[in-house]
């Protein structure tokens, strides 16, 4: 180890003692001391959103720590990884004060409003399994949580059923209710509707006017308002424009807004044009269905949880996780059959048993041969190395450069975004992917040898 991974590593044990575990793994694995000169310590990040947060959030914390473990006052800087590589000397980062306070509501002190924050206690960010698929939603979910209403506003998730959207936003609700004294509203765009259309109906025994009141308060006299499902909204054009004006007012007044939805703000055709562009005003962060390793470890820790106490062996994990569908409530549908099955069965948990109690649930046959594992398995043939070296961190230019190959190769010969290949490269940033695909094509232009290796490489792909 040399010095700079020692003091990096002692300063890393130091912080993880004082902080959740989630936001430790989240803010601080895979980072690294790159260099520690003339008072300045440069600090490497995986991703770009990790910049400010940390710079927010526990630059003080951090330097601390440098304080300690080396004696010297340090400024710290950080960055990603591009940016050592270009040499790309971002200006020295400043601290910044002014923590998010905590507002202490208006509503406070009216008694007669009952409010009720429809959060789910069992989803939090503890019980929330990080894998690449999800990695930046769910990092993108805790910046949130740790800051609401200062930095993305709106965070808007969108991904297919099951993969864990409705699971997060209660986990942003649940920390922002622990750890501040902000209210916290979490419905289903359905419920807002029905709460539209309540206010406007009209109701014998109360007056126009306490309706109003009543969806005032619930909706404007929050500080973070959690909307899930939005694409229900579409159609609905009367609580669309409530729904704007909601949007708006909370907007205004710094509030933090969370949206979810099944497609990103731009697919959402029906919906208003003046909405769709609000969404896009903060943050948008795709959630994509969970690679094997994820499936695994998820079901691992479901397993753990106290309240299965049967004994699943490695292989049917396995098994499970390499079978079942593309989202993660099937997955679980899965588990859950199968232990059910067990105890209907009166027989312990193995591979046969699994097969058995499975056989009509899976989507067996479900292949992830997809266009991009078939170029990584090309290049990782055509220059030795193995699959996992293209989707590890090594820096060394015999697997740097072949993964930087493979990356433009994929951008060029399949449909995938720039966040999607980086998934599938062991989760690095977009902006590594858009970088490789910038240095091959310029490389390329100057020599010869590879564009010829890289043609070599695409008939193969295309046979
Ligand atoms: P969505 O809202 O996207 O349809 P949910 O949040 O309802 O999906 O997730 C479906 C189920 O899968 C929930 O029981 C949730 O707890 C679980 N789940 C999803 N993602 C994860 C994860 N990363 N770790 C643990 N459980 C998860
Ligand atoms: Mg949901």
């Amino acid at each position: 180890m040399n010095d700079n991974s020692k003091i990096w590593s002692n300063i890393l044990s130091k912080i993880k003692l004082e902080l959740a575990s989630f936001s430790y793994e989240t803010w601080f694995n895979d980072t690294e001391l790159y260099e520690l000169k003339n008072g300045v310590a440069k600090i490497i990040v995986p991703y770009a959103m990790h910049k400010d947060h940390l710079k927010n959030n526990y630059y003080d914390l951090i330097k601390s720590k440098f304080i300690e473990e080396v004696g010297d006052n340090v400024e710290l800087e950080f960055l990603i990884e591009e940016e050592i590589e270009h040499n790309i000397e971002d200006d020295l980062l400043k601290i910044q004060d002014g923590e998010a306070n905590n507002n202490i509501n208006i509503y406070d002190n009216d008694s007669s409003f009952n409010f009720e924050s429809h959060l789910n206690k069992n989803y939090t960010f503890d019980n929330f399994v990080v894998g690449n698929s999800n990695k930046f939603a769910q990092m993108s979910a805790l910046a949130v949580a740790e800051n609401p209403g200062a930095i993305y506003n709106p965070l808007f998730i969108y991904g297919n059923s099951g993969l864990g959207k409705t699971h997060l936003m209660h986990a942003i609700g649940n920390y922002i209710e622990n750890n501040s004294r902000k209210k916290v509203l979490y419905i289903t765009s359905e419920t807002f509707c029905n709460d539209f259309i309540d206010m406007t109906k009209k109701d014998n025994n109360k007056s126009d006017f306490d309706n109003i009141a009543y969806f005032k308060k619930k909706y404007r006299g929050i500080d973070v308002l959690i909307v899930d499902d939005i694409q229900f909204l579409a159609k609905r054009t009367e609580s669309q424009k409530e729904f704007f004006h909601t949007f708006q007012n909370l907007y205004e007044d710094e509030k933090q807004i969370i949206i979810s939805s099944d497609r990103s703000p731009n697919d959402l055709k029906l919906l208003e044009d003046r909405l769709r562009t609000r969404f896009g005003w903060g943050l948008s962060v795709n959630i994509y269905p969970p690679d094997f390793e994820l499936k695994l470890e998820i079901l691992k820790r479901k397993i753990k949880g106290e309240y299965i106490k049967k004994d699943v062996p490695n292989n049917v994990l396995e098994y499970v996780a390499s079978n079942a569908g593309t989202d993660i409530r099937s997955l679980e549908g899965s588990l859950t059959r199968l232990l059910a099955y067990s105890t209907m069965m009166g027989r312990d948990i193995d591979l046969n048993l699994a097969i058995e109690a499975l056989k009509d649930y899976l989507n067996l046959g479900y292949s992830d041969d997809t266009d991009v594992s078939k170029i990584q398995k090309i290049v990782a043939d055509y220059f030795k190395i193995s699959i996992d070296d293209l989707k590890s961190k090594k820096r060394n230019s015999s697997i740097a450069f072949p993964r930087q190959i493979a990356m433009y190769l994929c951008r060029k010969h399949t449909d995938e975004s720039f966040p999607k290949i980086g998934i599938e490269f062991g989760g690095k940033d977009h902006s590594t992917v858009m970088h490789s695909c910038e240095k091959i094509e310029q490389e390329m232009k100057k020599n010869k040898t590879l564009a010829d290796e890289i043609d070599k490489l695409e008939k193969e792909i295309h046979n």
